[in-house]
């Protein structure tokens, strides 16, 4: 087999097309909070421990019901931590706290937002406005009640128009930052591409996990920094389009990672080649969603196409072998990957089916 290697070839994008009433067309309420209605009203109070600044609050809880997917949050938070001081992120409390350009941030999973330390309601409403930004991809869609990442890759299942389409996003963009986080991507691309050439009978490549990892981190952070200087929502749906598959790929790791870690170490050749084949399957989709988001990877989509269909039928055919040859694996974890890998696959379809960029 013969590997390509990624390059970029221009700073290209597609994003799927969401329906008027998703969150990732209509935003959520941080943003331009000037103009809002009065329930998205932001309540200023003077700081008590320092004089001339002020407390901006904003709750955006509705019913009792989570308003974050506190574990992308997390990830979104870590992945930028670098812009951040003394970060705090805590899926188990459900809150984060940072500093963040000498304000103090906290952020609840219910949808409370408090800024402290900031100059004045204007600065707070700004802080406000860049948050939304860069945490978007975190926000729980009210229809699907999945984080928005998911329906920007059509995997809720929901938030996309009856006919799918995708916006090529070519014209009238921040190119330099777009490309910065293609380039990330095309870094993972290679990691990803060594990742799916090896066999799952050998020993898990901790040092490769780790740096597709990073690769990965880093696409996340450039998603971030390109949501942030966003000038509309077809704009910032990429830089959530972005952090949405680095997501993705990163929770494909570690499901196939654990898969790994819970097989016994002796195990019949049948359910080795299916593994194998799972694996390349697997990864050709998530590489096939890559490339016709992007535009790069791959140059024939044909070998993508054929597994495509796979990874499905292969993975309940391993599960037939759960009870005998891995050991305590969690029906809950099963249950999240199959539907991951049913979701991947479906977002693949919906690219190739509204002619995402090929290469
Ligand atoms: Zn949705």
């Amino acid at each position: 087999m013969v590997m390509k290697m990624p390059e970029l070839i221009d700073g290209r994008l597609t994003v799927l097309r969401t329906s008027d009433d998703c969150i990732l067309s209509k935003g959520f309420g941080l943003e331009d909070l000037k103009s809002s209605d009065e329930n998205r009203v932001i309540e200023i109070s003077p700081c008590a421990s320092e004089r001339g600044k002020v407390m901006g609050e904003i709750d955006l809880s509705g019913e009792n019901r989570p308003f974050l997917d506190m574990e992308t949050l997390c990830l979104l938070l870590s992945s930028y931590k670098g812009h951040f001081a003394n970060l705090k992120c805590s899926t188990d409390l459900g809150v984060a706290l940072f500093m963040w350009k000498a304000r103090r941030i906290y952020i609840y999973e219910k949808g409370k937002f408090k800024i402290r330390f900031a100059h004045s309601r204007e600065d707070a409403e700004r802080v406000l406005d860049s948050l939304g930004r860069l945490i978007l991809g975190s926000v729980l869609c009210e229809k699907c009640n999945q984080p928005s990442w998911e329906c920007v890759l059509g995997e809720c299942g929901i938030c996309l128009p009856e006919k799918p389409e995708v916006v090529d996003l070519k014209s009238g963009f921040n190119a330099q930052l777009l490309s910065s986080g293609i380039k990330s991507f095309s870094g993972a691309l290679e990691k990803l591409q060594e990742l799916k050439a090896r066999s799952l009978s050998e020993k898990w490549p901790v040092r490769l996990d780790r740096s597709l990892k990073r690769k990965l981190e880093e696409a996340v952070e450039s998603g971030m920094n390109f949501a942030l200087e966003a000038r509309s929502f077809e704009d910032l749906k990429s830089g959530v389009t972005l952090i949405g598959v680095a997501r993705e790929n990163l929770l494909m790791l570690d499901f196939e990672r654990k898969l790994v870690k819970h097989k016994k170490s002796e195990i019949p050749e049948r359910l080795e080649g299916l593994l194998d084949k799972f694996h390349r399957a697997v990864w050709g989709v998530e590489e096939s969603v890559v490339g016709r988001l992007f535009g790069i990877g791959r140059t024939s989509s044909e070998e993508g196409d054929a597994e495509n269909s796979a990874p499905m039928d292969i993975l309940s055919e391993i599960m037939s072998f759960k009870d005998q040859f891995f050991e305590e694996m969690d029906n809950d974890m099963l249950k999240s990957f199959e539907r991951r890998v049913r979701k991947v696959s479906r977002c693949n379809r919906l690219l190739k089916n509204t002619g995402g960029l090929e290469s």
